[in-house]
């Protein structure tokens, strides 16, 4: 059957480059970076090549990169520590940021009584900064968390913004960078920015590897007691050949950046344009405003909400939810919750996102797909 995979935010393919790089790794660096005899100091350099590359990318020190097993883990990891070690009483985020920060956040405010306010988005997904700066004026020591590229929607934060009213107020800012991070530039030494996180397998790299970047001179303390890796910081022995895999990744999205984000524009307008001729009343979630999101409201009875990805799978086509069908029940996207009516919500809608691997005939055949439901 035809496969099209148009759930890119979601994760991505690995590249050849990147698995062959891989297996490299494994068959020839197979060594324990802690050990110090040379198959292990050579599979430390691997993993300290990699840093650099990585930090060389985002234009920070390599000291400040921190592999993690994924964005989620480093995300668990440094808001309980800003809690637990920083004295931060406060923690301002959103509704809409991905479930890794949504439940870390709430089950901080459980735990340790962490006061939790939301910043408003507007039915566009725009985050409302002047209540930001509002609740900033409080003197009460605060953690700002809020993501860069909405994952569901593509919708994009004034993060150099976002960084400069934290600083401004004494405030930390935690981002999250995972639908960014190898598909746009991002300057450390320009953004405000005390912790990052992201996932290589939102780039064209391995799943179960990550990093978390932490600014210089703030001293977090580990989630996972055990060994001296990562400074301490994160215990276990190093994944090297996915680490090695998650540096390729990034090298090769920075390398073709311009070019695929050129490809992918163009192919997401082509597929609008298409959708729009095919269905008038079509309307996009949020502004989309991301190159690789598209989330639209497709004009369609309520009745078709729960049956639309099933159908379209049985055609081969990948694509994600706007609302989550389970059990029969209809439950919908936390972050399209936070923007559309009632009654649009009710509605099929659908996260269209796409990769330098898709082409025009495979959007022709979504679209055909989609119509014939
Ligand atoms: N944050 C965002 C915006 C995401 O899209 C994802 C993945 O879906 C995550 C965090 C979690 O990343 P990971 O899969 O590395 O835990």
């Amino acid at each position: 059957m035809k496969k099209v995979y148009l759930d890119n935010a979601a994760t991505t393919p690995i590249r050849q480059k990147v698995i062959d790089e891989m297996v490299k790794v494994m068959q020839s660096d197979y060594g324990n970076p802690s050990s110090t005899h040379s198959i292990g100091r050579s599979a430390k350099a691997v993993m300290e090549t990699s840093r650099k590359t990585i930090a060389k990318y985002l234009h920070c020190n390599a000291q400040e990169i921190i592999f993690t097993s994924s964005a989620t883990e480093a995300t668990n990891w440094i808001l309980r520590s800003a809690v637990k070690d920083f004295g931060v009483k406060r923690i301002i985020t959103s509704k809409v940021e991905h479930h890794a920060t949504l439940y870390t956040t709430q089950a901080l405010q459980a735990e340790f009584g962490v006061q939790l306010d939301y910043i408003n988005v507007s039915e566009e997904g725009i985050l409302d900064y002047k209540q930001l700066e509002d609740l900033l004026t409080e003197e009460t020591k605060t953690i700002v968390s809020l993501m860069h590229v909405n994952n569901e929607t593509g919708d994009i934060s004034d993060i150099a913004k976002i960084g400069a009213v934290c600083h401004q107020y004494k405030a930390l800012f935690h981002c999250d960078t995972v639908q960014s991070v190898g598909k746009t530039e991002l300057d450390l030494q320009q953004l405000p920015i005390d912790f990052l996180v992201a996932s290589a397998h939102k780039f064209h790299g391995p799943k179960g590897i990550g990093f978390a970047f932490v600014r210089k001179n703030l001293v977090l303390q580990p989630l996972l007691f055990g060994g001296e890796q990562e400074k301490g910081w994160r215990a276990g022995t190093e994944p090297v050949h996915q680490i090695a895999g998650m540096a390729k990744a990034l090298e090769l999205a920075v390398e073709n950046l311009e070019e695929e984000r050129r490809y992918i524009t163009e192919l997401k307008t082509y597929c609008w344009q298409k959708l729009q001729q095919t269905f008038p009343e079509i309307e996009v979630n949020g502004t989309s405003t991301f190159y690789n999101i598209l989330n639209v409201l497709l004009p369609f009875s309520p009745e078709k909400t729960s049956m639309i990805l099933f159908n379209l799978d049985m055609k081969g086509i990948a694509v994600s939810r706007g609302s989550a069908c389970q059990s029969g029940s209809v439950k919908p996207s936390h972050v399209l919750a936070e923007m559309l009516s009632e009654e649009a919500l009710k509605k099929p809608s659908l996260r269209i996102s796409f990769s330098h691997y898709n082409t025009k005939e495979e959007i022709d055949y979504f679209i055909e797909g989609v119509k014939e439901i």
